[in-house]
């Protein structure tokens, strides 16, 4: 199934008001990519796995500034789904959220958006729209870690034998399981790569 792209980062730029601090384009540094080993807050080690998906953290602005999100991000919906977990991860929340739409042999599509702090009404099971909020990205300061506050999202094919309670990152790296796609090969709008 050919998947239709999603305008998740046009949302983000529209439901965070960032046309007010004069957004231009996303950037990445290459730690940020999906599959890569780099790390991009800490030059000094490498990532125990490749990356399982694309770290949105940062944007340019029209007069070329950088510009980091803040906690309190709104995280709006990729596509229609239903939240089928949260899990708690080492920033915040992790919300797996099901896309039954999209299926592909005994594989279903997913988008997961890490480190953030879902809305209090959100339960598992809940369906929501494309472009509904998540809730906020969760944030880092309080934490040991020096990582800023960025939204993690991966976008897989997961196995239907995967009961809802088996989504978390460990098994996002089983191959048997989880096929990762590149979130970078389904998201319109602009972006540049900083090397
Ligand atoms: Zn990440």
């Amino acid at each position: 199934m050919l998947l239709p792209s999603t305008d998740l980062f046009l949302r983000l730029v529209a439901e965070n008001d960032l046309n007010k601090r004069r957004f231009h384009q996303w950037v990445f540094n290459p730690g940020m990519l999906f599959r890569t080993e780099e790390k991009w807050w800490d030059a000094s080690s490498a990532r125990p796995i490749p990356h399982e998906g694309l770290d949105v953290a940062a944007f340019l602005t029209k007069g070329g500034q950088l510009e980091w999100l803040t906690p309190q991000t709104r995280i709006p919906a990729a596509y229609d789904g239903i939240i089928a977990k949260l899990q708690k991860d080492f920033l915040g929340f992790s919300c797996f959220l099901r896309h039954d739409q999209f299926q592909r042999g005994p594989r279903l599509l997913y988008s997961v958006y890490g480190h953030i702090e879902p809305l209090p009404e959100h339960r598992e099971g809940q369906a929501l729209k494309a472009g509904d909020i998540l809730g906020t990205l969760a944030d880092t300061s309080q934490k040991k870690s020096p990582i800023r506050t960025h939204l993690h999202f991966s976008l897989a094919w997961i196995a239907t034998t995967v009961p809802a309670n088996s989504l978390n990152w460990e098994t996002m790296n089983d191959p048997e399981a989880v096929i990762l796609i590149d979130p970078l090969s389904l998201l319109t709008g602009a972006f540049s790569v900083m090397y």
